[in-house]
């Protein structure tokens, strides 16, 4: 069985694995649907996910949704934030919420920065560089620390979640210390918070991720299932609704079992759906939910999520922060990000004449990666440099300069960006 391991250096080589073992839907199965999709949907680099047909049946008929991640501010901001950012931003314009958790809960409690370096980290490596990607004011962006509402759910979700279950997703054991386990729950509440009453309650919230992140996806589903005043079961006949709401007030469950035409009993309602058309069966989950809300439940809806591929470290293997030539960071000199570039490793063949006759391997080349994930928007001019590499008719070096040129514009833009965010930080209400 594959362990994912949030906090660890886990590489997943087989991600055919996550569809069967853990349960994430294909990606593929929703694009055609998506108007306007993000290259990382485009290039099948966002694989997987689970419930984003809620977020996606939202933003087709103008419902209310919400984007949500949270960044650890404990090291530098480097290429694959940049894809969490950018997926973040893609929904806040196709009409999302967006918000940006800065989790120095976590930093200070696992990685041991102090608050302020947590601070600096926060905003100059995350916060500038998300508003130089074009997150617009209106995003709601805080530091964990700063949120009572977010410590005060995750202290509720605490009643919820147990030491063995923590353990289990975790590998918590009896050495962990207590801050480190409530950070994993600040997390979820993190996860959750866009559902709370502050932000208009229950609604659609896709949190992007990669796909080691997916223990957190899943023990926050499982919190929000628990935490929720109703649970709703579908019979197996699929004639009935049953309701169940062990500690819920009497009252809530006969104001639903009234409005719905459903039977009452002690601890459930029972409501019959034969015959109901699927927006009358919508009525009924909207009715619970307008219940729940109001004798104050949380009514949450399972948050949703999308995976997508981590990048290979720039030498192969993983990127690293203990290898700064593994990475870019966006931060990097220009004239810096340009040199690592051109020492990348390619899919190149050993001899010139070997890539001539047998062609490149871009699949296999990080120069590629970086061009289909960051620096080529255009697909037919992407079509045109894997048909040259792997026709033998491009040659790595030339290649290699070519995309040392467009990394090296690309962080000069982005930090010119980032200082005109510095300037603008007092509108994200910073
Ligand atoms: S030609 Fe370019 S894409 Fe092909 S293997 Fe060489 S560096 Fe990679």
């Amino acid at each position: 069985m594959t362990t994912l391991d949030p906090w660890g250096a886990v590489k997943i080589d087989n991600y055919s694995k996550l569809f069967d073992e853990f349960g994430i839907s294909k990606f593929d199965e929703l694009l055609e649907k998506i108007k306007n999709p993000h290259r990382y949907m485009r290039r099948h680099i966002i694989f997987g996910h689970r419930s984003y047909d809620s977020v996606l049946n939202a933003m087709l008929s103008g419902k209310p949704f919400a984007a949500m991640s949270g960044f650890m501010p404990s090291g530098r901001a480097h290429l694959g934030h940049k894809m969490v950012m950018e997926e973040i931003i893609w929904h806040q314009q196709q009409g999302g919420d967006a918000f940006l958790a800065i989790a120095d809960m976590e930093a200070h409690a696992v990685r041991g920065k102090t608050w302020k370096e947590c601070r600096e980290y926060g905003i100059n490596e995350y916060i500038l560089s998300a508003i130089a990607f074009g997150l617009e004011p209106g995003a709601h962006i805080y530091f964990q620390s700063g949120s009572e509402s977010v410590k005060s759910l995750a202290f509720e979700l605490g009643i919820k979640a147990n030491l063995s279950e923590l353990s289990a997703i975790y590998g918590f054991n009896g050495e962990t210390n207590i801050a480190h386990m409530v950070s994993a729950l600040t997390q979820s509440a993190d996860i959750l918070n866009p559902q709370s009453e502050e932000f208009g309650g229950p609604k659609p919230v896709v949190i992007p991720v990669g796909a080691d992140q997916d223990p957190h996806i899943r023990l926050t589903r499982g919190l929000a299932y628990k935490t929720n005043m109703f649970r709703l079961l579908v019979e197996e006949t699929g004639k009935e609704i049953s309701v169940r709401g062990k500690a819920a007030p009497k009252e809530a469950l006969k104001e639903i079992a009234k409005r719905t035409g459903g039977t009452l009993y002690e601890e459930h309602v029972d409501i019959s759906i034969l015959g109901r058309t699927p927006a009358e069966v919508a009525e009924v989950y909207s009715i619970v939910q307008k219940v729940e809300l109001k004798y104050g439940g949380y009514a949450f809806m399972p948050p949703a999520s999308t995976y997508h591929k981590f990048m290979t470290g720039l030498q192969g293997g993983k990127m690293s922060s203990s290898a700064p030539d593994s990475y870019i960071a966006l931060t990097d000199k220009p004239e810096d990000g340009a040199k690592k570039v051109m020492r990348a490793k390619t899919g190149g063949r050993v001899t010139v004449e070997e890539q001539k006759k047998l062609g490149g391997e871009p699949d296999k080349c990080t120069v590629y990666e970086l061009l289909v994930y960051h620096l080529v928007e255009d697909d037919n001019e992407l079509m045109e440099v894997y048909k040259d590499c792997v026709g033998g008719t491009r040659a790595c070096g030339n290649c290699k300069k070519y995309t040392a040129e467009l990394m090296s514009k690309f962080l000069k833009d982005h930090q010119e960006k980032r200082e005109l965010a510095r300037e603008r930080l007092g509108e994200f209400g910073l």
